[in-house]
C-alpha cells in the first residue's frame, strides 16, 4: 500500500525483491521513498530511536528471508548533481555509473573505474568501493553527513573518512551521508572512454552481470596473501557448490549467485561453508564483504557471529 506522510512517500509491508541485486524475497515492515536531503533528515530524526536503515542500490546486502523490522529508507530518489569546473557534487542516491558517464561528458577523468559498480555514491562512499586499482576515496574532496547521535548534519573532508580498503568511518559511526564533493581531472574524451570500456571488457568474464542476481564479492581479499578470496576458494574446490538455490559462481568462486528462489539462510551456509573449508586449508579466516540486513534466524545468527568475528 502507497501511503504519504508529510507528504515523503512510504508503503507497509513491502516487498524488497527489486531493491537489492541478490533478488533476495523479504518484506520491509515500512519502506520510505525521500525525494531529497531535507525528507531524508526528516525521516532520520522521526527514526532516530528505530534505527533505521538507509539503502541505496541494495547491491552489497543480503536481506533476511524473515523480513526486516526496522524502518527502510531508500536513497534512489534523491540524485541531483552539479558540475563546477573539475568538481562534482552528487546526492547519495545518484548511481555511480551515472556518475562515471557524467564525467565523461565533461572530459574530467577519474571515474573510469565506476562504471562498472552498481553502487549508489551513497554505498560506494560506505564501502570505499573501489575497482582496477581506484576506489572512491581517490578524488574525494568532502561530505555532506547527518549525524544521527548530535542530530545535525556535519561535513566531512577526506581526512575525517577514514578511508582504507572497504571501509569509511560511516561504517562506524551513526552518519549518513546525504551528498560527496570530488575533484576530477581535465583529460581527453577518447581516452577517458577508451580505459571505461577496457574496465568494462575486463568485468565481462569475471564477473556476473546482474542478469544473474549476485551482491558482488563475498569476501574481501586477505591482507598479506599472495592468492585472492576467489582463488583461495577456488582451491577448496568449491565451484559450483550449491545448496538450495544458492550457488558459488562456476566462472569466479569469490561470488555467489541465486539461482531462483534463494533465501538468506541458504546463502548464510554457503558462504559459512567458503569461510570454513578455507579456515580449514590455509589457516585464513575470511571476512565477508556483503551487509547482513533484517531478522536472523537462529542458524544466521550463529553462523555470521562467526563469520563477522
Ligand atoms: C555485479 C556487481 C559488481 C560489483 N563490483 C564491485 C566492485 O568492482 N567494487 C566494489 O567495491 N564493489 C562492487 N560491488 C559491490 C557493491 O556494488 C558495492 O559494495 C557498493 O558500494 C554498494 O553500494 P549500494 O548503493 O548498492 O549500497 P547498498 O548495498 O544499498 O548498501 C550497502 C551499505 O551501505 C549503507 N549505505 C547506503 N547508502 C548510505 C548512505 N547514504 N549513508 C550511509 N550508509 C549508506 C547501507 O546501509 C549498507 O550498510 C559489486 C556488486 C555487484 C552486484
Amino acid at each position: 500500500m502507497i501511503c504519504s506522510q508529510n507528504d515523503i512517500k512510504f508503503y507497509n509491508d513491502f516487498q524488497l525483491t527489486n531493491y537489492n541485486t541478490l533478488k533476495i524475497k523479504s518484506t520491509a515492515k515500512s519502506f520510505y521513498i525521500p525525494d531529497n536531503d531535507g525528507e531524508l533528515v526528516t525521516l532520520l530524526k522521526k527514526f532516530k530511536n528505530s534505527n533505521p536503515i538507509v539503502i541505496g542500490n541494495g547491491s552489497n546486502i543480503l536481506f533476511s528471508s524473515k523480513g526486516v523490522d526496522e524502518p527502510v529508507i531508500y536513497t534512489g530518489k534523491m540524485k541531483s548533481h552539479i558540475v563546477i569546473g573539475n568538481t562534482i557534487e552528487a546526492q547519495a542516491g545518484i548511481k555511480v555509473q551515472t556518475l562515471s558517464k557524467l564525467a565523461l561528458d565533461k572530459k574530467l577523468s577519474g571515474f573510469e573505474f565506476l562504471i562498472g559498480i552498481p553502487a549508489s555514491l551513497g554505498g560506494a562512499c560506505y564501502m570505499n568501493a573501489g575497482a582496477h586499482g581506484n576506489s572512491i576515496s581517490d578524488n574525494f574532496i568532502s561530505a555532506k553527513v547527518y549525524d544521527m547521535e548530535k542530530n545535525k548534519i556535519i561535513t566531512l573532508k577526506k581526512e575525517d573518512m577514514d578511508f582504507s580498503y572497504r571501509h569509511s568511518i560511516l561504517k562506524e559511526k551513526p552518519y549518513i551521508l546525504l551528498s560527496a564533493k570530488f575533484e576530477l581531472k581535465k583529460g581527453l574524451q577518447e581516452d577517458i572512454k577508451s580505459k571505461m570500456d577496457e574496465n568494462i571488457i575486463f568485468r565481462k568474464n569475471r564477473q556476473p552481470n546482474l542478469s544473474i542476481p549476485n551482491a558482488g564479492s563475498v569476501f574481501k581479499n586477505p591482507e598479506n596473501c599472495e592468492f585472492s578470496a576467489g582463488a583461495l576458494i577456488d582451491k577448496c574446490n568449491l565451484r559450483g557448490f550449491q545448496i538450495g538455490d544458492v550457488q558459488v559462481w562456476k566462472n569466479h568462486c569469490n561470488f555467489v549467485i541465486n539461482k531462483g528462489n534463494a533465501t538468506s539462510d541458504d546463502y548464510i551456509n554457503v558462504i559459512f561453508e567458503m569461510y570454513s573449508r578455507v579456515k580449514e586449508k590455509f589457516n585464513i579466516e575470511l571476512t565477508p564483504e556483503i551487509i547482513y540486513i533484517g531478522n536472523m534466524s537462529r542458524n544466521e545468527k550463529e553462523k555470521w557471529k562467526i563469520l563477522k568475528k
